[in-house]
């Protein structure tokens, strides 16, 4: 007789009182099929499964887990959170210093609101575009994801310079008849798109560094023709450096980069795994928001005492002398190995890596747009993923997600890693 995992019994359970069994759907599997792991506890670089199996995790909750799960000051900061109070809905000192220091870290930002989730960020910063500009054309990128904002959950339309498709049922086509989707790391696209609507645009959103068609940098000459077009014509630029800020470097990709936007959405580490996010901007920018100005965004738990003491004391963390440097030397140290243990065995296969974020490709180099990670082999990786898994290695479930390392994640466990990818590989 054979023993039904814990996994499959609560994946068979969970299935019956959730859609798909899973609070968000790339947690189902559905695009690596097999089960997914119900996770009971993690500690540094790793988390256990309901089975009792370790992990080594390259996903930190996507993104969030950058100083480890479970680090000890930030589990004592919301514990000590918790007994003062779990929540108020009026104003705390908390936030002040969570903003002071947001302010502090990031280029381009004055003035900052909390908020819960990433989607709420980028939300309420498409709507402060509007606001300001007057205008309600926006621009986004194929494949850059941007929370599931009705507006953003659009495609590509038939032709270059016709608005988009939506991505989901239940999107009006009236909601996203406004949204144009160009290709990522194309200049003369975005240009054309302001030749021919210049006037009409009130913001191009873009993830500096994309994480949500695996990992793909923008090039420099796109970046800064986004923000040269926008001031040319009178458009506001958001990036959405809700995955890359302070992860790509302490002050996110437009420090990186030396470009700075005039909106920023910020969300998982400021969270430091528990839900923060924010949006921000200039002094002038922000004041058009509700209370001050006339664009309304509200929410119960925004600013919440116990997640802003999590998020705090993760922004502090992060501020120790070096961390960017192993955090960004321990993910090219895991691109590096991989790419060697992958050409051991004569595997088309390529990894990349900035700050503490990754790239894993089935391809011979690493893709610029959307079009070419689609054109990376899904069914190797599918096969990779589940063969790493069985090895006690974690990364993210579908070949189209961006990796996470944490500070946690010494040179030996990556070594491990690598041991571990060299055994898969040469079946592959
Ligand atoms: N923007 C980006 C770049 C993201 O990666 C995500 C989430 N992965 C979001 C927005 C949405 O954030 P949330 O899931 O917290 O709503």
């Amino acid at each position: 007789m054979t023993t039904i995992s814990k996994n499959d019994q609560l994946f068979e359970r969970a299935q019956k009182t959730t859609p798909g069994g899973v609070n968000s759907p790339v947690r189902a599997f559905r695009s690596v099929g097999g089960t997914p792991r119900f996770i009971t506890r993690a500690e540094g670089p790793y988390f256990w499964d309901a089975d009792g199996k370790r992990y080594i995790d390259y996903i930190g909750s996507w993104g969030p887990a950058i100083v480890g799960h479970a680090h000890p000051e930030v589990v004592k900061a919301v514990q000590e959170a918790a007994t003062r109070g779990l929540s108020f809905g009026a104003p705390t000192e908390g936030e002040i210093e969570m903003a002071e220091e947001i302010v502090r870290l990031v280029p381009s930002l004055e003035q900052v609101r909390l908020v819960s989730s990433g989607t709420e960020a980028t939300m309420s910063a498409l709507r402060l575009a509007r606001g300001a500009t007057g205008r309600d054309k926006i621009v986004k990128f194929e494949g850059c994801y941007h929370g599931h904002a009705d507006s953003l959950l659009v495609k590509a339309g038939s032709g270059l310079l016709t608005f988009g498709n939506p991505t989901s049922a239940g999107v009006p086509e009236d909601f996203v008849k406004h949204t144009l989707v160009l290709d990522y790391n194309n200049v003369q696209q975005i240009e054309e798109a302001f030749a021919n609507f210049g006037d009409e645009i009130a913001c191009v959103i873009v993830e500096p560094v994309a994480g949500n068609m695996n990992l793909i940098k923008a090039s420099v000459p796109f970046l800064q023709a986004l923000r040269e077009l926008c001031t040319k014509h009178g458009a506001l630029l958001i990036f959405d450096e809700v995955m890359c800020g302070f992860r790509v470097a302490l002050g996110g990709a437009q420090e990186l980069y030396g470009i700075k936007p005039d909106l920023t959405a910020l969300g998982k580490v400021i969270g430091g795994g528990l839900p923060v996010a924010a949006f921000g901007g200039s002094t002038a920018l922000m004041s058009k928001m509700s209370p001050v100005g006339a664009v309304y965004q509200a929410g119960t738990l925004s600013g919440n005492p116990v997640a802003v003491a999590a998020g705090m004391t993760t922004l502090k963390l992060i501020q120790q002398p070096g961390f960017y440097d192993q955090l960004s030397a321990s993910a090219a140290r895991l691109a590096a190995g991989l790419t060697a243990a992958a050409k051991e065995a004569h595997v088309a296969f390529c990894a990349d890596s900035v700050g503490g974020m990754f790239g894993l490709y089935f391809s011979v180099t690493p893709p610029n747009n959307y079009a070419e990670m689609m054109a990376g082999d899904r069914e190797r990786f599918n096969k990779f993923f589940h063969a790493m898994l069985d090895e006690g290695v974690y990364f993210a479930p579908a070949a189209f997600e961006a990796g996470f390392v944490s500070i946690q994640h010494s040179d030996e466990v990556i070594d491990e890693t690598i041991a571990a990818a060299r055994r898969v590989f040469a079946k592959l």
